[in-house]
C-alpha cells in the first residue's frame, strides 16, 4: 500500500456567490461589475454616520431560489448579524451578514461521481454584503481602493465536510456554477469574482472518524484553482505527517504561477468578530405565501432534465448531460420536441451539426439562426427521407442558415438536394454501374453477394449521395437476381 493510500482527505467548500441584483443589499447603488472606480458609491455605501441600510427583497428572493433549488430548509424567521473588523475595504468598520439564523439551512447538491451520482450535503446559505477591493500594484506608494463592490448582494453556500478528493471539488464547483446560472441568480463568472471559493482541508488516516485538522485556502478564482490548491494542500499534508510533524490550522492563499499554497496567517491571530444583531435593520418574516411564489418561478432543474431525457425521451445519458450543460441550450431543447417526436434525432442535431456550427462560429445558442421550428422542419425532411442526413447537414442546414427560404423542403428542392427515389432516374445510374463493372457482375452471380454494397456505393457516388439507398438496392436485386 503507497503512503497516499492509508490517507483520506476531507473537504469542506464556502462559495461566495454574487446576485445577479441590479442594486445592493441594502441600497439602491448599481451592483454592476466594473465601472469608474468609486463611481457606484453613495453615502449608505460609505458607511457615512446617519444613513441607513434598507434590505433587497430581490436578494432575499435570489437567496430563497437557490435554497429551493438544493433542497434546503428555509428559514422564517431572519435578521442580518454585525461581523465587525477593521479593514480598507469595508467602509463601516462592519460586515452585515447573517450569524446564527442563515435563510437557508442543510440541502444538497448532486455532483457526478463514477458511473453515478452523490449528494453533497450542505451546512448553510446565507446572505451577505461584499466588501471593496484593495488595490495594490496601481500606484508605487499607496494602496488604492475602489468601493463599487462594497455592499454587494452575496450568499455563500457552506458544505458539510462531505466532500473527499479535489476531483469531486471540481465536479461540486462545476455543478454550483451551472445551478446558479440555470436559476439565474448569479452569472456564475469566476473571473471576474462573481463566483469564489474557500477551500478547508484536512486529512485523517482511513477508517478515522474524527476529522482531522484543516486548513483554509482562501479565495480561489477557478475551478481549475480549486482542484489545483486542494491537490496540493493533500500532498503536503500528507508529507508534513508522514515525517512526524502535526497540521497547525492555518489560512493559506493558493500561488497560481506555482501551484503552491503559502500560508498567511495561523489559526491563533483568528479575529474575535464581536457579532450581535444588526440594529439598523428590523428582522424580517417569510411568509409562506411568498416561499410557494419563488418555488413556483423555479425553472426546472438540470437533475430533473436529465432523468426525463433518459427515462422518458430515451435519450442516453451523454445526450441528456449535452443538452443539460447549459439551461439555454436545454430551453432550445425542450421547444424543439414541442414540433418533433423524433427525440433521438433532435439530441442528435443538437449535439451534432448544431453544436459544431456554434464552436465553430463562437456563437450562443441564443445567437443560433434558426428558430426550433425551422429545425424542426428539416429533421422531418430526414425522418421522411427526402433527403438524408449526410446532405442535409453538410449542404442544406448551412443553406438554411445562410438565406431566406419558405421551407426546408422548398429550399432542398432549389437547391436540388433532395433523395431521388424515382425508379427511372435510378435506374440509369443502375445500369450505368451494371455496364461498368462487368466483372464485378460475374463474381456477384456467383454468390458473392456482398458486393451489393460496393454497387450502392457506386449509385451513391453519382448522384452525390441523393440516390435513396433503399430503392437503389432494389432495383439492383431486381437486376441481378431477377
Ligand atoms: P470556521 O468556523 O473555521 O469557519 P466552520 O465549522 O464554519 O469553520 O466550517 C467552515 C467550512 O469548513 C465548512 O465548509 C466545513 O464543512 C469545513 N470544515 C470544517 N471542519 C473541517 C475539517 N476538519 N476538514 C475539512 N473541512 C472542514
Ligand atoms: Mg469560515
Amino acid at each position: 500500500m503507497s503512503v497516499i493510500d492509508k490517507y483520506e482527505a476531507v473537504i469542506g467548500l464556502e462559495v461566495h456567490a454574487q446576485l445577479a441584483t441590479n442594486s445592493k443589499l441594502f441600497c439602491g447603488d448599481s451592483a454592476a461589475f466594473g465601472g469608474e472606480p468609486n463611481e457606484h458609491v453613495s453615502p449608505i455605501t460609505l458607511g457615512h454616520p446617519g444613513t441607513l441600510p434598507k434590505t433587497n427583497k430581490k436578494a432575499v428572493e435570489y437567496a430563497i431560489r437557490m435554497g429551493l433549488a438544493c433542497n434546503c430548509e428555509i428559514e422564517r424567521y431572519n435578521y442580518f448579524a454585525r461581523k465587525n473588523y477593521f479593514y480598507p475595504d469595508l467602509p463601516k468598520g462592519y460586515q452585515i451578514s447573517q450569524h446564527t439564523t442563515p435563510i437557508c439551512k442543510g440541502g444538497y447538491i448532486t455532483i457526478k461521481a463514477g458511473n453515478g451520482s452523490r449528494n453533497i450535503q450542505l451546512n448553510r446559505i446565507h446572505l451577505e454584503e461584499d466588501a471593496g477591493k484593495s488595490i495594490h500594484d496601481l500606484d508605487d506608494y499607496y494602496t488604492c481602493v475602489d468601493y463599487n463592490r462594497a455592499g454587494v448582494a452575496l450568499i455563500e453556500i457552506v458544505t458539510e465536510p462531505d466532500i473527499f478528493s479535489a476531483e469531486e471539488a471540481w465536479q461540486y464547483v462545476t455543478e454550483l456554477r451551472r445551478l446558479v446560472r440555470w436559476i439565474s441568480v448569479c452569472d456564475g463568472n469566476m473571473e471576474e469574482g462573481s463566483l469564489r471559493c474557500d477551500a478547508n482541508v484536512s486529512i485523517r488516516l482511513k477508517g478515522e472518524k474524527k476529522l482531522g485538522t484543516k486548513v483554509e485556502v482562501k479565495n480561489l478564482n477557478s475551478i481549475r484553482n480549486v482542484k489545483r490548491a486542494i491537490e496540493y494542500e493533500i500532498d503536503r499534508m500528507i508529507e508534513v505527517v508522514e515525517k512526524g510533524g502535526i497540521i497547525t490550522q492555518q489560512t493559506r492563499s493558493f500561488d497560481a504561477a506555482t501551484d503552491t499554497t503559502f500560508a498567511i496567517r495561523d489559526k491563533e491571530e483568528a479575529n474575535d468578530y464581536r457579532y450581535f444583531p444588526e440594529p439598523d435593520l428590523s428582522p424580517f418574516h417569510l411568509t409562506e405565501e411568498f416561499i410557494q411564489s419563488v418555488n413556483k418561478s423555479l425553472p426546472a432543474l438540470p437533475q430533473q432534465l436529465m432523468f426525463k431525457y433518459q427515462s422518458q425521451l430515451g435519450l442516453s445519458e451523454y445526450d441528456a448531460a449535452q443538452i443539460c450543460m447549459e439551461k439555454e441550450t436545454a430551453d432550445y431543447f425542450e421547444a424543439l420536441i414541442l414540433h418533433t417526436n423524433n427525440y433521438k434525432a433532435a439530441a442528435n442535431w443538437m449535439n451534432g451539426p448544431v453544436r459544431q456550427y456554434l464552436n465553430e462560429n463562437k456563437l450562443s445558442i441564443e445567437e443560433f439562426g434558426l428558430s426550433p421550428v425551422q429545425l424542426a422542419d428539416l429533421l422531418k425532411l430526414v425522418e421522411e427521407g427526402k433527403i438524408n442526413f449526410s446532405i442535409a447537414s453538410s449542404r442544406l442546414f448551412p443553406a438554411m442558415l445562410g438565406s431566406t427560404y419558405n421551407t426546408a423542403f422548398e429550399l432542398a428542392a432549389e437547391l436540388n438536394l433532395l433523395q431521388v427515389s424515382d425508379a427511372n432516374e435510378l435506374e440509369q445510374w443502375v445500369d450505368s454501374v451494371l455496364d461498368k463493372m462487368t466483372d464485378k457482375v460475374k463474381e456477384y452471380k456467383k454468390g458473392k453477394r456482398g458486393l451489393m454494397g460496393l454497387f450502392v456505393g457506386e449509385v451513391k457516388k453519382m448522384s452525390r449521395g441523393k440516390a435513396d439507398p433503399k430503392v437503389v438496392t432494389e432495383l439492383f436485386e431486381h437486376k441481378l437476381n431477377g
